[in-house]
């Protein structure tokens, strides 16, 4: 059998990179369906002597461990019967409606089994999505967490990156390891470099459950978010776990002061082939359930590790978007996923990241990668340092708080500096290892860990196997940082300690700001009602979201234009009109000599106009350079200029590089060649326009030069300095006539 090659339109699109994603035909038996699974039940409950004896279809002698720690701990039956009787779509439309409070829909929420909830967020589009998370996240303020990894654990690379990370705003850094042992490592040297980098940063170490714990009791890390949860009870088996030992590892955290919360994510059960034929919503549905039945104060959801999963089903995007408003239903702090890379496309992930961008959330990312994707060792994650500027340029462009904020170069230089010499002097007063000044200062200018190559990669490991002989906790880097002179980070790592014992920042949705005040839900609650409510940025935030270190004023660019060293154009006098046949003017606009001296290509004006001389020259014309003085409109200075030449013919240059050939008898809004594209016009062009001004003015009928093609948003790239150059031409504009100009 011979396969026939696809036409040439589908060969093409079969290139672009969507098409190196996987996508499912649904398959509702393996679990591979959003909404609707098969085994999906209809919401229902029954109490009986204030016991919860029916639930979802299933009657306590079948509960399963998870509906029954949820009908045990998760289901407040003061209100149960009144919201189970609420039809899903009423309440639905209550969770975008203005006139019905925040409060009252998590009070009702709190009665509501996992199908209801299912059930009643599967009715919301995904632009009621964007309402319902705007309105129903716990903390007013959104903020956003980061991912803080390298390839080699390397502490000073780790440090600078996590002093880097807070300077650009994020409020919490979670780092892992691709070398188990090393953790010990990696946390003290987040925890300094965040100290650095701000007060208040919290931070994490993802490994493995008792060696996370342990790190923690040290007050090595303040909050962990790695306890999963699964909405099927064969997987809580295969992972060798219950709701009981979750909520018991969950307690201990908290019994520590240690912030916490758990993961889920819908596809993960069919991922790991356990879906039981139910939906990945519903399937989450029963995790937040459970999350809010352990205790928790948040849930890290939509989909993580299985979001890919999720995205190769029809809506699966949008389930989990709806996930994260379920976490928010149920009181919890939502940390709304984008996090694992979910998609080759940089439209998908985008798509699948902006609603919850607008509508805001208590951590827009669950882990943004803050370092390279290369350095990121949970894996790429869907945004990373690559796509910081278009992070900060996306909040500009929605005046939305993501987060994040520019941060200024000179400062996160210092910060880096500041974050290896504490890592240095802490690690050679612990004992733990001694860095050369030669690593310092790459660590400092890296941009990832390949920049780095007088690392020593043994180094990690025995300085984190020497944490865990010596006993090293907080208290010891603390005394250290004190000793060698870091006070403001010694302060602020204390500071961290004591807020552990205050336990403020134990409640739902809690993150501290610059000034150490806990922010949450009961601090810092939303009370979003409708347009003109809710989170507005201070005046200094929203300065700090609309400024980004890429934006340039008409100053800027005059300031720009007057450091250019050959300002070789100079008025020779007045100009007359010439008879001379052999004469072509070279009309140039009022900046010209005066303000601009480089085109938008980047090429100076002298050398454009001597270009067009030149071009003039081979066709046996003499070419005179004419300013005109009273316009800026290119038709006008062109037709100014070919009344003043003696062919008749002349060529018309904005400073800025646009150019066109024009004649004396036609009007002023015509011309013979345009060069419209001014950044793509180059040397060469600008010849070619002489010569074909030249074979006009001979009488010739030369063939036409044609713009040069571009397929970059080359408007997107110069509209702004047109319009400020344009503006410096207007300041220019007099009422002088015609001045004879010439090049020195
Ligand atoms: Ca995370």
């Amino acid at each position: 059998m011979t396969t026939k090659e696809p036409i040439g339109r589908f060969r093409f699109m079969n290139e672009q990179r969507v098409n190196l994603d996987g996508f499912a035909t649904p398959a509702p038996e393996l679990g591979l369906v959003a909404f609707n699974g098969l085994n999906d039940p209809k919401p229902s409950i029954t109490i009986k002597e204030n016991r919860i004896v029916e639930m979802d279809g299933r009657s306590e002698s079948d509960f399963d461990s998870i509906d029954e720690f949820i009908a045990r701990h998760g289901i407040d039956l003061s209100v149960a019967i009144e919201a189970m009787a609420i039809d899903d779509l009423d309440f639905a439309r209550r969770l975008v409606d203005p006139n019905h409070s925040r409060a009252d829909i998590v009070r009702l929420s709190s009665g509501m089994t996992p199908a209801k909830l299912a059930a009643v967020l599967s009715k919301l589009s995904a632009a009621e999505l964007v309402i319902a998370m705007t309105k129903m996240r716990a903390r007013r303020t959104p903020s956003n967490q980061a991912h803080v990894t390298n390839r080699s654990d390397d502490p000073l690379l780790l440090a600078a990156d996590a002093a880097t990370a807070a300077a650009f705003g994020f409020r919490e850094l979670e780092t892992t390891v691709p070398v188990a042992a090393d953790a010990p490592s990696n946390a003290v040297a987040v925890s300094i470099g965040a100290a650095v980098g701000s007060p208040g940063v919290l931070v994490q170490c993802s490994v493995e459950e008792s060696a996370e714990l342990a790190l923690g009791m040290r007050g090595l890390v303040s909050y962990a978010e790695t306890v999963s949860l699964y909405g099927t009870e064969q997987i809580f088996i295969d992972g060798d776990d219950t709701p009981w030992s979750k909520a018991f590892l969950t307690s201990a955290y908290a019994s520590r002061g240690i912030k916490m919360r758990v993961t889920s994510g819908g596809g993960s059960e069919a991922l790991m082939g356990g879906a039981e034929k139910c939906s990945m919503f519903y399937l989450e549905a029963r995790c937040v359930a459970l999350a809010r039945a352990i205790g928790a104060q948040g849930v890290q959801n939509g989909g993580i590790d299985s979001a890919a999963v999720a995205g190769a089903v029809p809506g699966g995007v949008r389930s989990l978007m709806a996930e994260n408003v379920m976490v928010m239903l149920r009181n919890l702090e939502a940390c709304t996923g984008n996090d694992a890379l979910m998609s080759e496309s940089d439209v998908r992930r985008t798509s699948r990241t902006h609603p919850i961008f607008i509508g805001g959330s208590d951590f827009i990312n669950s882990g943004f990668g803050s370092i390279q994707r290369y350095d990121n060792m949970f894996g790429p994650s869907q945004w990373n340092s690559e796509d910081i500027d278009d992070f900060l340029a996306m909040q500009r462009d929605w005046g939305v708080d993501g987060g994040l904020r520019t941060a200024d170069e000179v400062e996160v230089e210092r910060l880096r500096r500041r974050a290896t010499e504490a890592v240095t002097a802490v690690y050679s007063w612990l004992g733990l290892g001694d860095f050369s000044q030669e690593w310092a200062d790459q660590a400092i200018d890296a941009a990832g860990s390949k920049d780095i190559s007088s690392g020593d990669l043994m180094l990690p490991l025995t300085a984190a196997r020497t944490i865990m002989e010596t006993n090293v906790t907080m208290l010891d880097v603390i005394a250290a940082l004190a000793e060698n002179g870091f006070d403001l980070e010694a302060q602020r790592c204390l500071d961290m300690l004591k807020a552990r014992v205050a336990g403020d920042y134990l409640q739902t949705s809690a993150i501290f700001d610059e000034e150490m005040n806990v922010l949450s839900l009961v601090t810092d609650p939303n009370e979003y009602s409708g347009p003109g409510t809710g989170y507005q940025p201070t005046s200094s935030r929203q300065n700090e979201i609309d400024t980004i270190r890429q934006q340039r004023s008409v100053s800027d660019l005059l300031a720009e234009q007057q450091s250019f060293d050959h300002k070789n154009i100079f008025v020779k006098g007045s100009a007359e009109t010439s008879y001379d046949p052999r004469d072509v003017v070279i009309g140039v606009s009022p900046a010209t000599g005066k303000d601009i001296w480089v085109t938008l290509s980047g090429l100076s004006l002298a050398d454009a106009i001597s270009e067009v001389l030149a071009g003039l020259e081979e066709e046996g014309c003499t070419g005179r350079i004419v300013r005109i003085n009273d316009s800026l409109d290119l038709g006008m200075i062109g037709l100014t200029a070919a009344r003043l030449s003696g062919s008749g013919v002349s060529v018309g240059l904005q400073a800025k590089g646009t150019a066109l050939i024009h004649r004396r008898d036609l009007a002023p809004l015509a011309n013979l060649e345009l060069y419209s594209v001014a950044p793509t016009i180059t040397r060469d062009l600008y010849r070619m326009m002489g010569i074909n001004a030249g074979r006009h003015a001979k009488g010739a009928t030369p063939e036409p030069v044609r713009n040069p093609y571009s397929d970059e948003a080359i408007e997107a790239r110069y509209h702004t300095k047109v319009v400020s150059l344009v503006a410096i031409e207007r300041n220019c504009v007099n009422s002088h006539g015609p001045e004879l100009m010439e090049l020195r």
